[in-house]
């Protein structure tokens, strides 16, 4: 009988990846499984969209390591291999080949899926998700072919993939039952520059208005909105937000809603199992709430987290969502939370698409987006986080630097 400790990892994924990276360089000697169900070593999906989907880049830039890391590192990779079974009392997890694996920690890193629709002519072929870079590859040779296509929501992978389609010269429809892109998150000021900025570069904005059905014989051939439109196309991408994959936890007992829920240290509600990246609706120290984050950053940063805590080091995650997009020349950044706010106030002009865009309650930063502006992220988590109380005359001044609209105190660690 072996003595020697076990860690699993469910998603091999970045969250996945990086948990297992980081047990090693934290001197974990025993084993460690990671266990995939996708064919590919782990990769990153921010290029699915953008580059790699318009065929700018290759296979290459998407990995998270190289070919050998695994192996140099001792990480037993098992791909194409899905986890359908865990048993907590006894420690144990079953993978579909039947083997069961034994485990000291467990790290669930499942992630999210694409939310399906349900509206008659959804199973037409021509009707593609984007979640996985087998699903970019097909959606790359679909905008190789031309033609015009209808985006269903204008989320980040709608919007994102409405660029890259129209940067491919297709002809491209935005139907989003909102009244502007990413509304959501971003409200109805901000969003509203998205939309402009899709509109100036040809892309039809159907605002307002949601899709009924996708109609044609055997594949798409036209889609019919809620306002009474009919749309020819040639096929139609859905981004209608994804959902965290949470049945292994949900099967084993664990606390689930709205992902599986952890604590700050990203342990769930039983001890030694413990859960990173989308999948996670994990306690935030700072913000004081529960949150589930679907964005790179946050699985890049908490898969290490939870592997510091798998091996006893008890430190709360407590850093600031933070994610980026790109839509043609327009890069973003977006750091903070806000569910709600009172005002948005602008450093620049928005016209320009070269601004800096804060979200307030009281005066007090709750979120900021950095558009075609760099290096001012460090600032904007420091009001965020410090709670600075601010004056929207000197926040919208671009003469007043934001470090020193910030420099209440030192510098911080997210
Ligand atoms: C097209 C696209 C573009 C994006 N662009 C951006 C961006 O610009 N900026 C940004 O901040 N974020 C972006 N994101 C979001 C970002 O990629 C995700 O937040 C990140 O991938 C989450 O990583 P994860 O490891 O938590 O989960 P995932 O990447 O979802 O990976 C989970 C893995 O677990 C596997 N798995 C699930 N269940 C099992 C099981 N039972 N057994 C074995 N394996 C299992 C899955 O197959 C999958 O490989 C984008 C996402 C997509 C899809």
């Amino acid at each position: 009988m072996t003595t020697e400790r076990t860690h699993v990892i469910v998603g091999a994924s970045l969250a996945g990846a990086k948990a297992a990276e980081t047990l090693r360089e934290e001197g974990f000697e025993g084993r460690i499984v990671l266990v995939g169900a996708e064919d590919e070593r782990p990769y990153e999906r921010p290029p699915l969209s953008k580059d790699y989907l318009r065929g700018e880049a290759g296979r290459e830039k998407v990995y998270v390591h190289d070919e050998d890391f695994y192996a140099e590192h001792d990480i037993e990779l098992r791909l194409g291999r899905t986890a359908t079974g865990l048993d907590t009392a006894n420690h144990e997890l079953e993978v579909d080949t039947g083997e069961r694996l034994r485990y000291d920690r467990l790290l669930l890193a499942t992630g999210a899926q694409p939310r399906r629709l349900s509206i008659p002519g959804a199973g037409l072929d021509g009707v593609y998700y984007l979640r996985s870079v087998l699903d970019s590859d097909a959606l790359r040779e679909r905008l190789d072919r031309g033609g015009s296509v209808v985006v269903i929501g204008a989320g980040w992978i709608g919007a994102e993939v409405a660029a890259s389609a129209r940067q491919r010269g297709l002809d491209v429809t935005v139907v989003e039952p909102a009244s502007v892109p990413l509304e959501r998150v971003l409200g109805a000021e901000v969003g509203g520059i998205y939309r402009d900025l899709h509109t100036d570069h040809g892309v039809r904005m159907l605002m307002g208005t949601g899709v009924e059905a996708i109609e044609g014989g055997a594949a798409v051939e036209r889609v019919r909105t809620g306002d009474g439109r009919e749309l020819d196309c040639d096929f139609v991408v859905v981004g209608v937000g994804v959902e965290p994959r949470t049945g292994l936890a949900a099967q084993a007992g664990l606390a689930v809603g709205d992902g599986i829920q952890v604590d700050e240290l990203l342990e769930t509600s039983v001890p030694g199992v413990f859960a990173a990246g989308d999948v996670a609706n994990a306690r935030h120290p700072v913000l004081g709430e529960r949150i589930r984050v679907e964005h790179w950053a946050n699985a890049l940063n908490q898969g290490p987290a939870a592997a510091r805590n798998m091996l006893g080091k008890a430190s709360a995650y407590d850093r600031l969502p933070y994610f980026f997009s790109d839509q043609y020349d327009v890069g973003m950044e977006y750091t903070g939370f806000a569910r709600s706010w009172e005002r948005v106030v602008f450093r620049g002009d928005p016209a320009t698409r070269e601004f800096v865009a804060f979200w307030l309650v009281e005066d007090r930063v709750v979120a900021g987006m950095n558009v075609n502006v760099w290096e001012v992220t460090d600032p904007i988590k420091r009001l965020i986080r410090e709670r600075v109380p601010v004056d929207d005359r000197r926040l919208s001044d671009p003469d007043v630097p934001l470090d020193q609209l910030a420099s209440r105190h030192a510098s911080v660690s997210t």
